[in-house]
């Protein structure tokens, strides 16, 4: 799941600098407080130290939630994994607490209200939008309300109903048109997110597709029957082997097998049988042979092995551990039969071409078969 990890921590990154930008964000206002305060359009004991250190201390604490990502079981159950709306609230609520200090320019200083409102257009639907601005405009009332009845002949009516007529204008205009940048980035995510998984099917697809050319590629060379390489791919390998052998003068060593009254064998005990002295037949070479010598079923009960390393003398050995190692395997039940082979072996010499290695083996071969059969003939 790397994909998936790599767009949680990408997530995770995005949504510390956004908090971060909020922490800048209190520290510009808190010194446009200050400046206030000093120029005289907040009231001179505005406790700026308790509001903002308490909402900054806030802040601190979603910043570790964020960071040590205790914040994703809170937005697994409320959908909300970046804390934007409790950061929201601490926003909107140390802004009404401003404007109870506020003097003449409150309807001014209303305006901060759209800071915290824009955190919200990265994250919130537009639902969540509209239940944030009904709380900027609950806190509004609630503080004009307090201040009427605690003070009715310092407030001026008209005013408070303006101000509150102008914020519900204004936060009706950024919920619809946050909504739609919300909706345009939410779009933008789920493209990303259906080419990424586009992607990781085609690599699948590829993987797919790589294997089984190698299975195909596999079963081209290959004789369904034993197993064993065809004659293609061993006529393939010995031109390149002889080529070898031309450059290096190293060893090379051609034997052509030829199983015995092979024909009697069907007649007698049926095609099934053949083919399984076939198989038998490719299984035992197989364990005979070394890992270097090439074996291919040539065609019918014939079958090619070339050596490459070692004397003839050695590759006699080799072909007569295999000849008796036949003759002893019993097939067919109760007495069933037994099934020689006869070989000619051909080793290679300068100027040898592989039509000419081959004729000197299939020469030994035929006298193999004219000398009695169940033999070994060297060229
Ligand atoms: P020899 O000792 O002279 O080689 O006699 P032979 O009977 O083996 O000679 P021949 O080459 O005439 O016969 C080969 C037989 O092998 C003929 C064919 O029906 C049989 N054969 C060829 N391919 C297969 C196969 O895939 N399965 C089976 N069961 N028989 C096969
Ligand atoms: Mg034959
Ligand atoms: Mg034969």
């Amino acid at each position: 799941m790397p994909h998936q990890h790599h767009a949680h921590d990408h997530r995770r990154t995005l949504r510390l600098r956004r908090q971060r930008m909020a922490i800048y964000s209190y520290l510009l206002v808190w010194g446009g407080v200050l400046l206030g305060i000093e120029i005289g359009y907040f009231e001179p004991y505005t406790p700026h130290w308790w509001l903002f250190g308490s909402t900054l201390a806030a802040n601190v604490v979603i910043f570790l939630l964020l960071a040590s990502g205790a914040s994703e079981q809170w937005g697994e159950r409320f959908g909300d994994p970046s804390l934007t709306i409790p950061q929201m609230m601490i926003g909107i609520i140390l802004i009404t607490a401003l404007l109870h200090f506020s003097r003449e320019l409150r309807g001014a200083i209303m305006a901060i209200y759209f800071m915290a409102m824009t955190f919200g257009v990265f994250a919130l639907s537009r639902h969540r939008m509209i239940l944030m601005a009904l709380f900027v405009l609950g806190c509004f009332t609630a503080l004009e309300v307090w201040e009427y009845l605690d003070a009715p002949e310092s407030k001026i009516i008209s005013l408070s109903i303006g101000h509150f007529g102008i914020l519900s204008m204004g936060l009706a205009w950024f919920v619809y048109v946050g909504g739609h940048i919300h909706n345009l980035q939410q779009r933008n995510r789920e493209q990303r997110s259906s080419l990424q998984a586009q992607q990781r099917h085609l690599e699948k697809v590829n993987q797919q597709l790589h294997d089984t050319m190698a299975q195909l590629e596999e079963v081209a060379i290959r004789d369904s029957l034993t197993g064993l390489f065809n004659r293609r791919h061993f006529m393939e390998r010995i031109e390149e082997e002889l080529a070898r052998a031309d450059r290096r003068h190293s060893p090379l060593h051609l034997a052509l097998i030829d199983l015995d009254h092979f024909k009697q064998i069907n007649d007698n005990w049926g095609h099934q049988a053949g083919d399984q002295v076939l198989v038998r037949f490719a299984e035992t070479a197989r364990s005979t042979l070394r890992r270097a010598d090439l074996l291919a079923r040539y065609g019918g009960e014939e079958f090619v092995i070339l050596f490459t390393d070692g004397s003839a003398e050695d590759i006699r050995h080799v072909l007569e551990r295999l000849r008796s190692a036949l003759s002893v395997l019993h097939f067919g039940g109760r007495p069933g039969f037994s099934v020689t082979l006869s070989a000619g072996l051909a080793s290679w010499r300068p100027g040898d071409t592989v039509d000419s290695l081959f004729q000197r083996a299939d020469d030994a071969l035929y006298r193999a078969k004219e000398t009695g059969r169940n033999r070994l003939v060297e060229a």
